[in-house]
């Protein structure tokens, strides 16, 4: 590891006192992430694929178990090149920065970025991803993963919703927390951008009268809407919408789980796109 020693900026770690590990503790805490504009990401692979993607890393964190891993060594070298920190922790340090009895080797913490709502301007064949009011870390999480698995360009957050860089979230996006550009607005902003966006916006409905399936999508941006995961999506938002589609449903169930209902509607979206 002389490459980064050299440089002196890699700290042996073993209190869980320490307040370089406090600090990245209270990443747990949204409060903190906002305070540092900041997140954790778990694991070498994600790491290595945030650094490639040109995200910033304030500190990598490795257990001593890493000390000749050639990877891990690369990429504290990295970290180090780019003006980050590196800490050498013990397994209980580590265990209780991710609060797993069994963590990962490596974990990242990475400057967040948002994407301003102005700089989206869809073309033909792009679709973004309206997310009203969404709730859930997990669906969160899930929906950035198949927007990201699918192709589509990202997702617009709108009102007060869960936190894109939360641990549960980033845990759920399996890494394609990097590679899904991600929007905050208000309604009232998001209607105002809806107003120049030429392109057809798409809502999802319970009370929505056209099949998912009738619809002809090709040639043209797509705005898909989806409802928040207890009242679904207001007034204010359906009326903006050209059309409100439902997804028929036999059985009991009264609706379908968000990220799963997103998943349906943005395969049907990308259908002719996606090729094996
Ligand atoms: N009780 C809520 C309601 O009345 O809308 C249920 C919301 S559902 C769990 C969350 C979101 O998933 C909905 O707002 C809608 O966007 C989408 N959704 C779920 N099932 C759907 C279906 N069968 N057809 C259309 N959209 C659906």
């Amino acid at each position: 590891m002389s490459e980064h020693r050299a440089v002196g900026r890699v700290k042996e770690v073993t209190s869980l006192s320490n307040p370089l590990v406090k600090d990245i503790k209270a990443l747990a805490l949204k409060k903190f992430r906002d305070q540092q504009h900041a997140f954790m990401a778990e694991g070498l692979k994600l790491v290595i694929d945030a650094l490639d993607l040109g995200w910033q890393i304030k500190t990598l964190i490795f257990a001593k178990a890493g000390i000749g891993n050639q990877a891990v060594e690369k990429v504290a070298a990295r970290t180090v090149a780019s003006g980050g920190d590196v800490l050498e922790v013990s397994e209980k340090v580590l265990s209780a920065i991710t609060r797993r009895d069994n963590p990962q080797m490596v974990v990242g913490v990475f400057s967040q970025q948002f994407m301003a709502l102005k700089d989206i301007r869809p073309k033909a064949g792009d679709v973004w991803v309206v997310l009203d009011r969404v709730r859930d870390p997990g669906n969160l999480g899930t929906i950035m993963r198949t927007v990201d698995a699918v192709g589509a360009k990202g997702i617009i957050l709108i009102g007060d919703t869960t936190d894109p860089f939360a641990v549960e979230t980033v845990r759920a996006t399996m890494g394609s927390v990097f590679a899904v550009p991600v929007t905050k607005a208000t309604s009232e902003q998001f209607l105002a951008w809806r107003k120049g966006f030429s392109g057809l916006v798409v809502g999802t409905h319970l009370k929505g009268t056209v099949d998912y399936r009738s619809v002809d999508f090709s040639g043209k941006p797509v705005v898909l809407m989806m409802g928040n995961e207890q009242q679904g999506l207001p007034d204010t938002l359906a009326e903006s919408c050209d059309r409100l589609l439902r997804i028929p449903q036999a059985g009991r169930a009264d609706s379908l789980n968000l990220a799963i209902a997103t998943g349906v509607m943005l395969y049907e979206i990308r259908r002719d796109a996606l090729k094996l």
